[in-house]
């Protein structure tokens, strides 16, 4: 049956996860076995979930259970699984051009998505982008543009720690949001220093917001530019305006306004790395616009073409200046991956999906902090659109990793799709087109395995 049809008959029969073998069942376990043999198993999966098809905010497994999905395959499936549109759009350029190389070569998609990046990330001056494959590397583009542009003379890059930015050896270098990612992989790319992340519900310098005066921007110049780091020879801060793989964790109003006055008082630049934040997620097309603040460049990826590998850094065009032979990708702006950027452009803007993103998100926070009030191991509830966090802890305030493993494992059992960021968060990144129903019911499913990992 088409996935449209599917999708439609399944929602006029019920709204609800419909689980009628416990995962994993047979068909799953056999492929988990597979994988085990054959995949390097480098990954830090929360339950095997073994996916067969999707569409909307439903993806059924390959023995038949449906569940609700509060991931969006981390980030991605911001238009919904399998939008027919994505679909249409994917199929025809296929038809026409799948590859052609923008390394040596020209064709349309990549210009027109290009014309469409430039008018919806922030900041009002002329820009340029650059097309990758991936986060990781959209981020590496943007150490290079950094560093490239300074012709050599600015080598150094501040980032925070607590971040996540990619796992390839630059952006791998930026990345401090677990040891595990880094351990054994030394040394890593010189002249990065890591300064706090703004996270106020457990502030690295035990200070309490408002109270600190923003320390951890003053903390910078005063301790990293006074004591160790010459400004001047600093290209860029790298930073997520809300930190994802992290904890999501959203830093302050007055934070990027002031790390932005700090960073043109030196010349650097800013680079946001809206990998995760981005195509919609916090109910604005990027989160910077949260802050009023415009980065010199974005990194952008993940939903920005609905589930296709695309990437791009998108920047002013004084700074996206690197000479002909510098910096290239043989996949990068891949034409059907273009496509699918266009066509998801397209359906958030026709679908009004950051105005959907920004009304449920707020209906989850609200009914999320009703539940903090009943649950004491609800320690924060934080977070932007549909990008948020829910922070367990223990009765003495300190993170709860087991009792966060036991809530998702027992959602996944009842048909609720959610993973965990930092140390023990709840992860919710349902795809935008979610509705308010379908948001209650997941919120109810949460609900009942919190109740019962605690009673247990
Ligand atoms: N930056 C951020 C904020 C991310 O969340 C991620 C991935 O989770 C990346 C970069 C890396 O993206 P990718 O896995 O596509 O390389």
């Amino acid at each position: 049956m088409p996935t449209i049809i599917y999708s439609l008959a399944f929602v006029l029969i019920t709204m609800r996860p419909r689980i009628t073998v416990e995962p994993p069942g047979p068909q799953a376990r056999q492929i988990i076995q597979r994988d085990e043999e054959l995949i390097m198993q480098s990954f830090a999966r929360w339950y095997p979930l073994v996916a067969k098809r999707a569409w909307g905010v439903w993806i059924e497994d390959v023995d038949g259970n449906i569940y609700l999905d509060f991931n969006s395959g981390i980030g991605v499936n911001n238009t919904g699984h399998c939008h027919p549109k994505v679909v249409e759009a994917v199929k025809r350029q296929a038809e026409l051009l799948l590859h052609y190389s923008l390394t040596d070569f020209l064709y349309e998609p990549p210009v027109k998505l290009a014309e469409k990046l430039v008018q919806i990330t922030p900041g009002s001056f002329r820009k340029k982008v650059f097309f990758t494959n991936s986060g990781a590397e959209s981020i590496e583009a943007g150490i290079k543009v950094a560093r490239g542009h300074f012709r050599g003379t600015r080598p150094y890059l501040v980032a925070f720690a607590g971040s996540f930015h990619g796992r390839t050896m630059g952006a791998l270098s930026l990345t401090s949001s677990k040891p595990v990612q880094r351990k054994s992989f030394g040394p890593l790319l010189p002249g990065v220093f890591h300064v706090p992340y703004p996270y106020c519900y457990r502030c690295p310098f035990r200070q309490k917001y408002p109270d600190c005066n923003l320390w951890c921007v003053d903390f910078i110049e005063e301790w990293l530019f006074k004591k160790y780091v010459p400004p001047e020879e600093v290209a860029a801060f790298v930073f997520e305006p809300i930190a994802g793989e992290g904890g999501y964790i959203v830093p302050p109003p007055e934070f990027f306004p002031r790390l932005r006055k700090l960073a043109d008082k030196y010349g650097i630049l800013l680079i946001a790395d809206e990998v995760q934040s981005g195509f919609g997620r916090t109910g604005r097309w990027f989160a910077m616009e949260h802050w009023g603040v415009a980065p010199d460049a974005v990194a952008a990826a993940k939903g920005i073409a609905s589930g296709l590998p695309l990437g791009a850094l998108i920047g002013r065009a004084d700074i996206m200046d690197l000479p002909p032979g510098s910096h290239a990708s043989t996949f990068g702006g891949n034409p059907v991956s273009c496509a699918a950027a266009l066509a998801t452009i397209e359906v958030i803007e026709e679908e009004k999906l950051l105005d959907n993103a920004a009304r449920v998100g707020d209906y989850a926070l609200k009914r999320l902090r009703e539940m903090q009030e009943k649950y004491p191991a609800i320690g924060d509830v934080r977070g932007k659109g549909l990008m948020i966090g829910v922070e367990l802890v223990n009765q003495d305030g300190s993170p709860a990793p087991e009792l966060l493993r036991a809530v998702l494992e027992r959602a996944f059992k009842k048909g609720l799709l959610v993973i965990g960021a930092g140390v023990s968060t709840i992860r919710i990144a349902p795809p935008l087109v979610i509705t308010q129903e379908e948001m209650e019911t997941g919120l109810e499913i949460l609900e009942a395995a919190l109740r019962e990992a605690l009673t247990k």
